[in-house]
């Protein structure tokens, strides 16, 4: 797997070569311009999409040939929708990963215990879940999730120990906090886009066509109508003999501290 120090070493290296070569011989400038262009790509790509692994480890799917799936709700929690989408998981009697945003605990702590209650595992997705929020110093960041992690454990007693970035995207910084806090960092290998895609239908087999043994299924619980893909999505599920599993038994890691 990329690592992000690997490849700003074989990128130094890279450059130094060059710039060697080009005190002797005159070399095309394209050259530099290209390996830079080609190393942001590579740095975008990483931070992007945490499921590459570039700058954090992060738990995006595992390795099975076990039947068995993990479902998980990000930025909640929303009354009405939340609730919407716990009746589909009671009526199917599966359990999933609420990821929540701290800001919006406040207010919405009967529902917070009420995604514990009935059995869903809490996950930290940062206090602000602001947009700025790669901008952040490593300290800033731990402030934010530790803030994040108070308003979840004023709620249900326990501090989450998974962490999932908000937009995914994953910076040093970001696992230099993370790191420091013991979070396990979550992925997602199934990306359902519910933020996007407004065409239920559309959106339900997009999720199937991607399932595999050991995926982790990312949905966002505040957009309107995803209990209907949800729906979709559990029934496909049943029929093929999959098994919804806990995400801490599916990553084998502590959910709580
Ligand atoms: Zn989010």
């Amino acid at each position: 797997m990329l690592k992000h120090r690997t490849i700003l070493f074989l990128f130094a290296l890279l450059w130094a070569a060059l710039l060697g070569v080009s005190l002797i011989y005159a070399i095309n400038w394209l050259w530099f311009l290209g390996s830079v262009i080609l190393f942001l790509s590579i740095e975008f790509y990483g931070a992007y999409f945490v499921n590459s692994g570039f700058h954090i480890a992060a738990f995006s799917s595992v390795i099975t040939n076990a039947k068995t799936v993990s479902l998980t709700f990000d930025d909640g929690p929303m009354p009405e929708r939340t609730e919407k989408v716990l009746n589909v998981l009671n009526k199917f009697n599966a359990k999933a990963a609420f990821f929540c945003i701290g800001n919006r605990i406040k207010g919405n702590e009967k529902l917070l215990n009420k995604i514990y209650e009935e059995g869903h595992l809490i996950g930290n997705h940062s206090y602000s879940h602001s947009n700025f929020f790669d901008l952040m110093n490593s300290r800033q960041m731990a402030d934010d999730l530790k803030s994040c992690n108070e308003e979840i454990e004023k709620v249900i007693g326990r501090a989450p120990l998974f962490f999932r970035p908000p937009f995914g995207v994953t910076t040093p910084y970001l696992a230099k906090a993370s790191r420091k806090l013991n979070f396990d960092v979550i992925g997602w290998n199934v990306r359902s886009l519910d933020t996007s895609i407004t065409n239920r239908q559309e959106l339900s087999e997009r999720v199937i066509k991607r399932i595999k043994p050991g995926s982790i299924i990312l949905f966002h619980d505040t957009v309107e109508g995803v209990e209907i893909v949800l729906e979709d999505v559990l029934n496909y599920l049943k029929q093929n003999d999959y098994k919804v599993v806990e995400l801490d038994k599916l990553i084998q890691r502590n959910a709580y501290a």
